[in-house]
């Protein structure tokens, strides 16, 4: 039975960190809908559930290393997001952040100085503000 598991997967893709991502949230529809009896939410599941299935048993496996380079991509893209924005609020104590007027980017300065002149490290924009 195992042997011809592994002969059934031969050339097919398997599974990655999308798949794993795809089937929590398809339970996390379906599972509620015993209770409510949503159909919405059910067939959103049945859908991503079948979409799992399709790439594990796909044999595209460029066509599916792609979708998993893209996911991975959009989820550093928000984990690091994340981590600046939890940087930021962490600082909030002891520094101000300002936009550059010119190039529109973020400048940290240090708070109770006064009024300063800042210069942009990107652009070398001169401006000034009260910290
Ligand atoms: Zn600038």
């Amino acid at each position: 039975m195992k042997q011809k598991f592994i002969e059934f997967m031969r050339g097919r893709y398997g599974t990655d960190e999308l798949n794993q991502l795809m089937s929590i949230v398809s339970l996390v529809f379906i599972i509620p809908t015993f209770i409510t009896k949503q159909s919405l939410f059910v067939v959103l599941g049945y859908m991503l559930i079948g979409y799992t299935l399709f790439r594990m048993l796909s044999k595209d496996i460029p066509a599916r290393a792609r979708e998993r380079a893209a996911f991975l991509q959009l989820k550093n893209k928000i984990l690091r997001k994340n981590n600046a924005t939890k940087q930021k609020i962490e600082q909030r104590k002891d520094y101000k952040f300002y936009r550059c007027p010119n190039c529109k980017k973020e400048l940290r300065v240090p708070k109770k100085k006064g009024k300063v002149r800042i210069t942009c490290p990107h652009c070398k924009t001169n401006f000034e503000k009260k910290t």
